[in-house]
């Protein structure tokens, strides 16, 4: 027998068995009155007695989500770079917000090589080279141009020399203004 009853509009809970209006279920998009077999109060209790069960994989998915937040990223970034300067003796003045904006500013696309995916930051001169750690010497490059440039000077590794890397570079802050 089905849960809903067209005529009263009304739908029986399959946990707690109580008759309630249609609007008392969440929308369900695969069932066919289009609303779940519980209850939007039994549905939620089910919820946090999930969540309760599994507290470590509920924490597990927290700590994924806060790590690939913009704002959580770009403090984590700021900080990793501002030790790495500290290490190396550079002058270190880039915020979480730098990083956050260069990211946003380059719109998925690699500085280096163009194409579009996950973007890291770059030191376009290493630290360990000289390089300080100053908006003007980052740019966002993808993860393959970032891991393979290593601690080349984006000069050394820009196919076309010193020519393509300065027209590079002057497009990206021309831009970013
Ligand atoms: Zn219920
Ligand atoms: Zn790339």
């Amino acid at each position: 027998m089905p849960l809903f009853n067209p005529s009263t509009r009304e739908k029986r809970c399959c946990l707690c068995g109580d008759l309630k209006p249609l609007e008392a279920f969440y929308r369900h998009r695969s069932r066919k009155d289009g609303r779940a077999n519980a209850c939007s109060v039994c549905s939620t209790a089910l919820v946090y007695q999930w969540r309760a069960r599994n507290r470590a994989l509920v924490y597990l998915q927290r700590q994924r989500y806060r790590r690939n937040s913009p704002k959580y990223r770009s403090q984590n970034i700021a900080q990793n770079f501002s030790e790495r300067a500290r290490a190396a003796g550079a002058v270190s003045e880039v915020r979480p917000k730098d990083i956050r904006l260069l990211i946003e500013s380059a719109k998925g696309t690699c500085f280096y090589c163009g194409a579009v995916g996950e973007l890291e930051i770059d030191h376009m001169v290493p630290t360990i080279r000289g390089g300080d750690n100053v908006v003007s010497n980052l740019c966002a490059c993808c993860v393959k141009c970032n891991r393979s440039k290593g601690c080349l000077t984006a000069a050394e590794f820009v196919n076309g020399g010193v020519r393509r890397y300065r027209a590079l570079v002057y497009g990206q802050h021309a831009s970013v203004g």
